[in-house]
């Protein structure tokens, strides 16, 4: 028996934040964001950059796969979004190992922010939806261990 295409159900549309972000399946496996690693000054960088924030040079640069582990320190809950936003939802600041800190949702806050220290891993998931219904996916947090742990 082989699946009817057309009688599978119509998935909603998804489409990526923006292109050069991350990658689902990296190369060591599971998600990972895509950085720029400099030569010259050892520095991480995330988003890429075409030229090393630190040294300005533009021939140092090497495009890296970094994993999204890291420890949360700053994080809240977001009762009333903006359109597209289902609310609420975690925000929050995640310093990553690797060494870049950034800005993003963090799923299991949405009922009050997680605690400061939490370490947290990186998914792929829904950001918002766009005013037609599709679904836009970018990298967001989650504590780690996330869908195994038990928080009862
Ligand atoms: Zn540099």
């Amino acid at each position: 028996m082989s699946p009817n295409p057309k009688a599978q159900i119509r998935k909603p549309a998804e489409r990526v934040i923006r292109e050069g972000l991350f990658v689902s399946e990296g190369v060591a496996g599971g998600p990972k964001l895509l950085a720029s690693t400099c030569e010259a000054c050892g520095g991480v960088f995330f988003p890429r950059e075409a030229v090393c924030p630190v040294d300005r040079r533009d021939d140092t640069l090497r495009d890296a796969e970094i994993a999204g582990d890291g420890v949360l320190v700053a994080c809240t809950t977001v009762k009333r979004g903006l359109p597209g936003f289902d609310s609420p939802y975690g925000l929050g600041t995640v310093s990553l190992d690797a060494g870049p800190a950034l800005i993003a949702q963090v799923e299991g806050a949405e009922d009050g922010p997680l605690q400061i220290g939490t370490r947290v891993e990186l998914v792929i998931g829904q950001i918002r939806k766009d005013k037609d219904g599709t679904i836009v996916v970018g990298p967001k947090f989650r504590r780690h261990g996330g869908a195994e742990v038990d928080d009862g």
